[in-house]
């Protein structure tokens, strides 16, 4: 068994008879090596404290999984079969019994746990997740490997944003010619739909790209990532367009300024809430405190928000492993907005800036 399947197994083992039903893409993929959006149906992975694992999966997906290098027990099902059946039959097979079973809370939907309940009346329930976070949280060598991946590409497609700014072009227009570019280098997919904000819009810190057109003057927000190999990347820029205000400028400088005390402020054994509340007092002393209405970042791995999460209240300790973003933003109506993120590996020393594409304010 892998590392993290045995740390899973290990911890079951402090609670008597019982086992853990996973059924997020991300935990399983984490688990199993298996990415698989099932839609509607049912994926799971089955872990006990003694014995194989087995993961549940529709019968299409189990040549992939077997791809992926899943050598342990499948249980497939077709779309006229009830993987519930099956997963009962296959239990009853190796004589499995639970008083505990381990789900994790805010992912099991309510039908599955009236499934499980029928199968298993009387367990008990625990809570998986906090034990999965924390395995997630440090990363490993190739997870390390594949976020630079994903990094470097972040900066490859601002710089082919960047370059496809003219005035007049959409929105839509730019987030197309970023997209068309990277599949044409490789990148499989993006982590979140592709933001490109220009104008008053970029004061909109979740803005969704319309036909809006660039315009002399105008702040350009991108923000985007790639998935490389399951592994994500968050990058956000902001540049303008031809000729910038002082205001523009000061905000601007503001944000680098809340961002760079931020990265500064990431040394081992300081507390999550520092780095936002460096960023923060940055932000606070220049008056556009109001402005900044967002936690400064948040953890970045299989998934483009996970744990932790890097808001003021936080006093969880850095420690060398985490990857995170710093993003500190104002958004000022009728002006907009600045941000500007990059992707933090915590290493023994600090901060290591993952994501290298310039942060002098550019003017198109
Ligand atoms: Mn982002
Ligand atoms: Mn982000």
């Amino acid at each position: 068994m892998n590392q993290r399947l045995k740390s899973l197994s290990l911890w079951l083992q402090h609670h008597d008879d019982s086992f853990a039903f996973i059924t997020s893409s991300a935990n399983v993929f984490y688990l199993s090596g298996f990415w698989c959006d099932p839609h509607e149906r049912l994926l799971a992975l089955l872990v006990f404290p003694d014995g194989e694992p087995v993961l549940v999966c529709p019968q299409m997906e189990i040549a992939r999984a077997r791809r992926a290098g899943w050598g342990y027990a499948v249980i497939g099902y077709d779309d006229s079969t009830d993987p519930w059946e099956e997963i009962h039959r296959h239990l009853q097979g190796r004589a499995i019994t639970a008083n505990t079973i381990a789900v994790e809370k805010s992912h099991l939907s309510f039908a599955r746990f009236e499934q499980l309940s029928a199968l298993f009346p009387n367990v008990q329930w625990l809570d998986a997740e906090e034990t999965l976070r924390q395995l997630r949280l440090i990363k490993d060598e190739q997870e390390m490997k594949r976020l630079r991946q994903a990094a470097e590409l972040a900066d490859r497609a601002i710089e082919i944003g960047v370059s496809a700014i003219r005035p007049g072009v959409t929105e839509l227009e730019l987030v197309a010619v970023i997209e068309y570019e990277l599949k044409k280098l490789g990148v499989e997919g993006m982590s979140f739909p592709t933001t490109v904000l220009t104008g008053a819009r970029t004061a909109d810190p979740h803005g969704v790209p319309g036909s809006a057109a660039v315009a002399s003057g105008d702040f350009i927000l991108f923000d985007l990532g790639v998935i490389v190999d399951g592994y994500c990347s968050d990058i956000t820029r902001t540049v303008v367009c031809q000729t910038a205000s002082d205001e523009q400028r000061l905000i601007y400088d503001t944000v680098l300024r809340a961002q760079q005390a931020a990265i500064d402020a990431c040394r081992p054994q300081t507390a999550l809430g520092a780095i936002d509340r460096a960023a923060r007092s940055v932000i606070e002393q220049a008056g556009y405190g109001p402005y900044f209405t967002h936690r400064v970042g948040h953890g970045l791995g299989i998934e483009v928000h996970e744990h932790p999460s890097l808001h003021g209240a936080n006093e969880e300790l850095l420690v060398p492993g985490m990857v995170f973003t710093i993003e500190p933003g104002i958004y000022v109506p009728a002006i907009g907005g600045v941000r500007i993120e990059d992707d933090i590996a915590v290493t023994d020393s600090g901060g290591e800036v993952l994501t290298s594409f310039s942060k002098e304010l550019i003017i198109v």
